[in-house]
């Protein structure tokens, strides 16, 4: 049997979301611009789409939802669309080092557009000071963007409080909830923030779709050039059964989020108290309070990553080192470099992400069969055994 622990890579889409999916892939097909009867069918279904994800996130304006391909583009469109709005104001953005690359590299090529980009260290737990964040604020900060959860620790950042602090001195405040959004409870009005994203394959919806949630009288500016589609905030023919299918995957992820929340949780600290009481140099990495249920990061000392994830792939365990963007280079994760973490003395880190297909039995084959793989993996480090039997 496989265990898929990398939820917060990308989770298998529900059937109930490809099944209310369908009919717009196939007889429902029509244009959602086009004003016969095929396109106003479309039309109908995105604005039910629009007016499902606006709710669950306690939007109270449905056009306040802005329908995007993916995480990452609602990440750029927030932080180029807010930034260039109010370049005659400023041009200075504030982000922070633990941000996902969709934040830190939109920030990277704006500043190679001339703004100016200060990047707020976090502390050891992988939290934000708010007091850090006062500091930074100047007379041009236009944008600040921190993110709800953090995709490699989990760690979820007091959102409510940045926000205000940064909104106070007239800056514009985004967050990038990709890693929250139908795990913990989001409310847009309680967070206070004014751009918010999201992303379909994160919680059991289709790739390919995203969302960004614009407080409206928010400046922003286009990137894509085009038609009127999503009030000109985001060319293109909208994506109909994707849209759709993030609204039924949303419903269902809200659902199911208090039972779930409780069962994660417990599988995780079970998952985590067995790693660290059995296995001995192991540490968290990030708060242990505040973070997404689902999430747990744990460092081995000697040993390295890609051994521990090949050799658990070879069990038939997909677990993660850090983010999925990056691992395939495999090169030390800015986040936990951020947090003071160093491989040489702390050893590589595994991600494991749950999600609704744990059982309680995959975690306990998972506690049973990594003692022995990180000792083996250990040991053909110190060159005790050879590389390809530590695999075995
Ligand atoms: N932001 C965070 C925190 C993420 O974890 C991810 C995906 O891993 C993204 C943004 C990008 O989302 P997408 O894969 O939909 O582009």
């Amino acid at each position: 049997m496989k265990i898929y622990l990398d939820h917060n890579a990308t989770t298998p889409m529900r059937p109930e979301v490809l099944e209310a999916m369908l009919p717009y892939l196939q007889g429902r097909f029509g244009n959602a611009n086009s004003i016969h009867g095929w396109g106003r069918e479309a039309k109908q279904a995105l604005e039910q789409a629009r007016e499902v994800v606006a709710s669950a996130l306690g939007a109270k304006d449905k056009d306040s939802i802005v329908f995007v391909s993916s995480g990452t583009e609602a990440d750029n469109l927030a932080l180029k669309g807010a930034a260039w709005a109010a370049r005659d104001r400023g041009r200075h953005l504030v982000t922070s080092t633990v941000e996902h690359h969709a934040v830190i590299n939109t920030c990277k090529s704006l500043e190679e557009q001339g703004f100016d980009v200060t990047l707020l260290p976090v502390d050891e737990e992988g939290l934000i000071d708010s007091e850090t964040l006062r500091r930074s604020l100047r007379a041009d900060t236009t944008v600040v963007s921190l993110m709800h959860a953090n995709n490699e620790t989990g760690v979820v950042s007091p959102i409510a409080e940045v926000a205000e602090l940064a909104r106070a001195r007239g800056s514009v405040f985004h967050t990038d909830a990709v890693q929250t959004f139908g795990r913990v409870p989001i409310d847009v009005e309680s967070l206070g923030v004014d751009l918010l994203s999201i992303s379909g394959h994160k919680i059991y919806g289709p790739k390919g779709i995203g969302a960004l949630y614009v407080r409206p009288g928010t400046r922003m500016v286009p990137h894509l050039h085009g038609g009127q589609q999503e009030r000109g905030r985001r060319p293109g023919t909208e994506n109909v059964a994707a849209a759709v299918g993030l609204a039924r995957a949303a419903e269902l992820c809200l659902a199911s989020m208090p039972a779930e929340t409780e069962r994660l949780s417990m599988l995780r600290d079970r998952l985590e108290g067995a790693t660290l009481s059995r296995i001995e140099g192991t540490r968290r990495n990030g708060h242990r309070e505040q973070r997404l249920p689902n999430t747990s990061n744990i460092s081995f000392r000697g040993a390295d990553e890609e051994s521990l994830i090949l050799a658990l792939d070879l069990e038939g365990i997909a677990v993660a080192a850090g983010a999925a963007c990056t691992s395939g280079s495999l090169e030390p994760s800015h986040v936990l470099q951020a947090m003071g973490w160093k491989p040489e003395s702390h050893g590589g880190a595994l991600r494991f992400s749950l999600g609704s297909g744990t059982t309680q039995d995959d975690i306990e084959r998972l506690i049973d069969l990594l003692p022995a793989v990180v000792e083996r993996i250990r040991a053909a480090a110190a060159g005790h055994t050879e590389p390809a039997l530590a695999l075995a």
